[in-house]
């Protein structure tokens, strides 16, 4: 098992509520803010020492939009990271902002805090499809928080994009992805866009509002890949692209299922053996850590052991990808009928081979949700048939029989 350990901190505090957005933050209660850092700043101190024989390699600052929540407590929550967990030197610090609350002052006493890495909602270089989605901030506050991120002496930094909002063409999204390129992030994200329940968005579409379909969608994503690739971008999940040596650590960490353990409302932890969440509510998260109240939101002890479906799901989104002899040593399962769908998968040409790794092409991760669906009812009926054919051979002899 890694030694090393992944820390979240969830900062669910929003200038105004985008659209689409189905992550947990609230917008218009920065009056929460500091008995919600008082909560943060006790359950750092509570966990820290049942992670005490691990080394943090990442820490990801996320929401919301951390930046709103004010560079003073974002530099009191790092201190007391770095003082209550084993912080390795080399650590991947990353803090998600916004281009409208990302100034140079702020960002440079972030970085002497230890900020190394900055992730940037910037979603579209087209200021009509920003305003068509409630983001709050403009095109040219993009470029200015870019240059007062490099100004700070952040070296590495990430550029959101979103293909599929309303009313982009291929010939925005493309332009879209040139501005993002001009600005030279070392990676790079983009994403569908999804309509999700209960969003404003979802009650725009039900309204007649018209998204680009799905062939447009595949038409983008494709030809992001390729653009991407040609300009030395990696892609390394279906939807991460990064220069050589730049890939996210706190991504990775989820998607090889490593250990994290993530603090906050909402937040999500794999840790101990278990998966976890906290509360989705700011109110619930503060009096659960103030006040002793419940806290816990949803846990599950999942075995390393029974984790054969996470590997396919998880690896898969991947370009590092599957492959036999981890599986079978890992999880004690067959990967014959695994390995005969994905040679199908590669005739059709939505599978590729890297010796004994198999990963997804830039066709088949179009495919991903419904390929990886596939992949897991094979795995499924192997453990079934495993199983039966365990219980038709009944008990082993008795010693003494
Ligand atoms: S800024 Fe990010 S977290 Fe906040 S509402 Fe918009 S998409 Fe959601």
């Amino acid at each position: 098992m890694s030694n090393t350990l992944g820390l979240y901190l969830h900062i669910p505090f929003c200038r105004s509520k985008c659209d689409y957005c189905d992550f947990y933050s609230v917008a218009h209660r920065g009056d929460r803010m500091d008995d919600y850092q008082k909560a943060l700043l006790k359950h750092i101190a509570e966990t820290a020492p049942l992670a005490n024989k691990q080394t943090v390699n990442s820490v990801y600052i996320g929401g919301g939009t951390p930046t709103w929540y004010g560079e003073k407590r974002l530099r009191e929550l790092l201190s007391a990271v770095k003082k209550r967990f084993n912080v390795s030197r080399d650590a991947e610090i990353t803090l998600e902002a916004n281009p409208d609350s990302a100034d140079y002052k702020t960002l440079v006493r972030l970085r002497r805090a230890g900020v190394n890495r900055l992730s940037l909602g910037m979603q579209s270089s087209n200021d009509d499809e920003l305003e068509a989605v409630g983001r709050p901030h403009k095109f040219y506050q993009v470029k200015e928080a870019v240059a007062a991120a490099r100004k700070a002496k952040i070296k590495n930094l990430n550029l959101d994009l979103i293909y599929g909002l309303p009313g982009q063409t291929m010939d925005s999204w493309k332009q879209s992805v040139e501005d993002a390129l001009a600005l030279g992030p070392e990676h790079l994200s983009c994403y569908g866009l999804t309509v999700e329940e209960g969003t404003p968005l979802a009650r725009h579409v039900a309204g007649g509002l018209v998204l680009p379909d799905d062939d447009e969608l595949a038409d983008r994503y494709l030809w992001t890949v390729a653009r991407l690739a040609e300009a030395g971008y990696e892609q390394y999940e279906v939807s991460n692209f990064a220069k050589s040596g730049y890939q996210s650590r706190h991504n990775l960490k989820y998607w090889m299922g490593e250990p994290y353990v993530g603090l906050g409302a909402a937040a999500h932890s794999d840790f101990g053996g278990c998966r976890y969440s906290f509360v989705r509510d700011v109110e619930g998260y503060i009096r659960g850590v103030l006040q002793g109240e419940r806290l816990l939101d949803d846990m599950d002890r999942i075995p390393r052991r029974e984790r054969g479906s996470e590997y396919l799901m998880l690896r898969m989104r991947t370009t590092h990808g599957i492959e036999e002899w981890e599986y079978r040593r890992e999880y004690y399962m067959n990967f014959d009928p695994i390995g005969a769908r994905l040679a199908e998968y590669e005739q059709k040409g939505w599978a590729a081979r890297s010796g004994r790794r198999w990963h997804f092409t830039p066709e088949g991760f179009l495919l991903s949700n419904r390929l990886i669906g596939e992949l897991l009812e094979l795995q499924e009926a192997s453990t079934l048939a495993n199983t039966l054919e365990k219980l038709r051979a009944g008990p082993p002899p008795r010693a003494d029989g």
